[in-house]
């Protein structure tokens, strides 16, 4: 999950309840397959988790996992678009299937306390030394999609198709699938008919699993806006054109866009998360600058709150009495990730296999969130290819119960307290993923 510090905010169904009494009675999911090796799959979590590497930076981790993925039986291809692997297992004729997992960890200090935690520290891209922490759960996807490698090449008798797993760097900027992509990714390997991904989840139970079926995460822009003024002495405004009064303005005529020219039942952010300007109380800057992230599902809809945003900042600096040379320079980054659209006919296949694995009980529809995803970028090239990312449950069943009656707030993705229920969840996404993939390889 990009960046995005907050997605806490599912609604906790009933079902997930219900769920939690079938755990406690010791009949709902969770429990490993049999002949699945979670013990063997912690130690590479546990591996992982102590070893966690920066976007850009996952050399260490990368070739780990390729070593595992070639002990597995695929075949291994390193190197595409940085560190990126695509571990490949052809298995006759059939439907070529991308299942995604992301490597990169976050400039975080842990503080959760286990026996485990990272201690890293390295050099980020500005050259200062900072923590490193898997503080959004890319450990747990790897690791799960190791423990469906071995399921699946010792399965392949029960399939016929081309699994591509694809080991992806620096999601945590957005840039990863756009580098894999941009370095042959479907030139150089099979072009897939369907795209999988999952995501650790901070709000459902282990041994459950989440998923929206349409939208489910959003178009993710940042925009740098620059108001330009005419600086000079606080004490003389009218010798002045003052650019703070001016970006005070825009700031609060950005905010009418989703308020007052969206529709109300379509879904947008714009959020100013910084403003700089000014040295002191009596000097009128010669400029501020302003940072938003701009979020929206559809691409009509992104495309019309980066216009208005362009149109709002120039017109309010004309009202200002601006020359043209003076008006506000717009900029949108190009870190943008797009919204992930889960194909719901994708879903109605995928829904009742995880239902009829996990127990119905431990499937849950969830709402969409605004945190962004590369994951989008593998099914926006040529013609659209149908995919889905789910939600994967990673609260200890009992803490998950403990909080609901106390009403407190777990630590979130991107959190030094983050520490998912490392062996229930893995467990639960190996049999969930192994089993999807076998429905849409038509081997169930
Ligand atoms: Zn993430
Ligand atoms: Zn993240």
């Amino acid at each position: 999950m990009k960046k995005h510090k907050d997605t806490r905010i599912f609604p906790v169904p009933a079902r997930v309840g219900l769920f939690l009494l079938a755990l406690c009675a010791g009949i709902g999911a969770g429990a490993a397959e049999p002949g699945s090796d979670t013990a063997a799959l912690l130690v590479h979590y546990r591996h992982l988790h102590r070893n966690p590497e920066l976007s850009l930076q996952e050399r260490n981790t990368s070739a780990y996992l390729a070593g595992q993925l070639e002990a597995a039986g695929f075949e291994v291809a390193t190197g595409v678009g940085g560190y990126g692997l695509v571990a490949t297992l052809r298995n006759g004729n059939g439907p070529v299937i991308l299942f995604r997992a992301d490597m990169d960890a976050l400039p975080v200090e842990e503080q959760t306390g286990l026996p485990f935690s990272s201690t890293a520290r390295v050099v980020n891209t500005a050259g200062e030394e900072v923590p490193v922490m898997h503080a959004c759960g890319h450990d747990i996807h790897m690791t799960v999609q190791l423990g469906v490698a071995r399921q699946m090449a010792a399965d392949r008798d029960a399939w016929h198709g081309t699994l591509l797993l694809i080991s992806q760097p620096a999601e945590e900027i957005g840039a990863g699938a756009r580098a894999m992509l941009a370095d042959g990714l479907y030139e150089r390997f099979p072009a897939p008919d369907y795209n999988l991904a999952f995501h650790v989840s901070p709000d459902l139970p282990a041994g459950s699993i989440g998923y929206v079926s349409g939208y489910a995460l959003a178009n993710v822009d940042s925009v740098d806006i620059t108001i330009y003024g005419v600086g000079g002495h606080g004490a003389y405004p009218q010798k002045t054109k003052d650019p703070i009064v001016i970006a005070a303005r825009t700031v609060l005529a950005l905010q009418t866009i989703v308020s007052r020219e969206l529709p109300p039942l379509e879904s947008a952010v714009v959020t100013v998360g910084s403003i700089h300007g000014g040295s002191t109380h009596n000097i009128i800057p010669d400029e501020v600058r302003l940072q938003l992230t701009v979020r929206s599902y559809s691409d009509a809809t992104r495309d019309f709150l980066l216009r208005r945003i362009r149109e709002i900042s120039r017109g309010i600096a004309q009202s200002a009495g601006l020359p043209d040379e003076r008006l506000p320079r717009v900029t949108v980054k190009d870190e943008y990730t797009p919204a992930v659209y889960n194909d719901p006919d994708l879903l109605s296949r995928i829904v009742p296999v995880l239902e009829s694995t996990l127990g119905e009980t431990a499937v849950t529809a969830v709402d969409p969130v605004m945190a962004g995803e590369d994951f989008a970028r593998y099914g926006r090239t040529q013609a659209h290819i149908p995919g889905a990312l789910l939600w994967l449950g990673a609260v200890d069943a009992t803490q998950y119960q403990e909080i609901r009656k106390s009403g407190e707030t777990l630590p979130g993705l991107h959190s030094a307290r983050f520490a998912p229920a490392a062996g229930p969840t893995i467990a639960t996404g190996v049999r969930a993923m192994h089993a999807v993939l076998l429905e849409l390889f038509g081997g169930r």
